[in-house]
């Protein structure tokens, strides 16, 4: 029995590693109301909880960058967006992700923090107060980003 779980365990994380051929795409976005972008604070995993970050997630096969935006903020939020202008540059991670941020304009609904441990509203001020230690590392550098937006807006 020992010898078929490990037959089991080895098959599915190969048959995993060898299927996972979705993009490398993650889409992060940057909503903006008021004067102010909403970030929200990751339940998962254990090393990023309660940390701050553009809501968004992995694009799927076929899919655009913005609709993948689109379903991931209606998925995490219960809100409709239209993606816009992208937001700072690319960011690379180690195990290969590829995150952009974009802006991403409320179309219908009011965000609601249904993934996430919590959402909040930030003004350029607040951002620039923000401890980068709270927030996710790869996207500490949308920050400055972030507050020219808010300052335009
Ligand atoms: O949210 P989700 O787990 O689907 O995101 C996929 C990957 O992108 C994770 O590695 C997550 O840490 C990363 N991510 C990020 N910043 C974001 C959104 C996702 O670093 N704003």
């Amino acid at each position: 029995f020992v010898t078929m779980g490990w037959l089991i365990a080895t098959r599915s994380a190969r048959g995993a590693a060898e299927t996972d051929d979705r993009p490398k795409d993650v889409v992060a976005a940057a909503i903006v109301d008021g004067g102010r972008v909403l970030l929200a604070q990751r339940a998962h995993p254990a090393d990023l909880a309660g940390k701050w970050e553009l809501p968004g997630g992995r694009v799927e096969s076929g899919e655009t960058h913005a609709a993948a935006l689109a379903r991931e903020i209606r998925e995490e939020l219960g809100a409709e967006v239209e993606a816009g202008d992208g937001v700072g540059k690319p960011v690379t991670l180690p195990n290969g992700l590829v995150l952009h941020a974009y802006r991403a304009h409320l179309r219908g609904g009011t965000p609601v923090a249904l993934e996430h441990l919590d959402m909040q509203w930030f003004t350029a001020d607040e951002l620039r107060r923000l401890d980068l230690d709270d927030v996710v590392p790869a996207d500490r550098d949308w920050i400055p980003e972030l507050c020219v937006v808010l300052d335009e807006a």
